[in-house]
């Protein structure tokens, strides 16, 4: 009996030795934090891809008896590993799931370590308009040159095996689980996790404390309709898609949305009004978010994003 466990293990040790030479380590620091009873995640640093070997975005993963549920991937099949380390640093539990906050590069390319121990990969519609686009091949193709050793010809963009398009909870291991479906806010999909008995939210990209929000072609009103549904839930902590876990969880979303509100009702008073956007734009107070990070870099083009979305939401009515 003896000999078959030291046979397994050994086996599993040359399994675990194998996958590990199959991705170039990083030396970036990915210290582990903990957050609630089954919550963890990792940070990961500001600025650029290239200066951080690609890990400049956050994943998280939540422990429960049943196996692992991991939130966002991280920028390349060696950060993926990495956290997959971390996990196994505190549970020698499978990864059962993974649900992806939204297909961006940053989030996505670690996917394939978890999709190889068989789990399944959960997305929000708009993943396959993502994986079809010439965008997603251009990025991967530069990543594979800017992110090299780390991304490289094995790195492959993994296919969701599911699509979500509504919002849908689950339960595993007796931990309650809801995912938000928040349509395209950030990207051309995005998805929240909430994980109930701890009051953590995964937020993705949709909450940026303490600074404006890149719009994108953001459906605003379905992102503001989420913020407000959210910010009843009484966070304990919320864990960003960027950045460092919000000091003050119900602020952070009230930051966002207080800001979404306020680009809707100066461009939609534009629009209702038949006004030309320059002067309604430059009319407005934007007293109230000038001294925000990104306020220069953002602020004018997610106004215009806004004004042209709620001309189309005019004409709909
Ligand atoms: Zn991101």
């Amino acid at each position: 009996m003896n000999h078959v466990v030291i046979l397994l293990a050994g086996l599993l040790f040359a399994t675990a030795a194998t996958a590990e030479n199959k991705y170039p380590p990083v030396s970036v620091d990915m210290p582990l934090h903990r957050v609630g009873e089954h919550c963890y995640y990792v940070v990961g640093a500001p600025g650029t891809a290239t200066e951080n070997e690609g890990f400049i975005s956050n994943a998280g993963f939540v422990v429960t008896d049943a196996g692992v549920v991991v939130f966002d991937s991280l920028g390349s099949p060696s950060l993926g590993w990495e956290l997959r380390k971390h996990i196994a640093s505190v549970t020698d539990k499978p990864v059962v799931k993974v649900v992806v906050s939204h297909y961006h590069a940053d989030h996505i390319y670690g996917l394939q370590v978890f999709k190889d121990e068989g789990a399944e990969i959960i997305a929000p519609r708009g993943a396959y308009e993502y994986l079809d686009s010439p965008a997603a091949k251009n990025r991967i193709d530069e990543r594979r040159v800017s992110l090299y050793p780390w991304v490289n010809d094995d790195t492959r963009l993994v296919k969701p095996d599911r699509v979500v398009e509504r919002e849908f909870a689950f339960s595993l291991g007796g931990v309650d689980f809801q995912i938000n479906y928040l349509g395209s806010a950030h990207s051309d999909g995005d998805m929240t996790m909430y994980v109930k008995p701890d009051r953590v939210l995964f937020s993705g990209d949709i909450i940026f404390e303490g600074r404006v929000p890149y719009v994108g072609d953001a459906n605003t009103k379905r992102w503001l309709e989420t913020l407000e549904a959210l910010e009843t839930n009484d966070l304990s902590a919320l864990i960003p898609g960027h950045g460092p876990a919000a000091s003050d969880p119900v602020a952070a979303i009230a930051g966002t949305r207080e800001y979404l509100a306020y680009l809707r009702e100066v461009m939609g008073a534009a629009v209702d009004e038949l006004r030309e956007f320059d002067s309604a734009y430059s009319e407005a107070d934007w007293s109230r978010f000038e001294q925000l990070p990104a306020f220069e870099a953002a602020n004018r083009r997610n106004a215009y994003q806004v004004f042209l979305s709620m001309e189309a939401e005019a004409l709909a009515r």
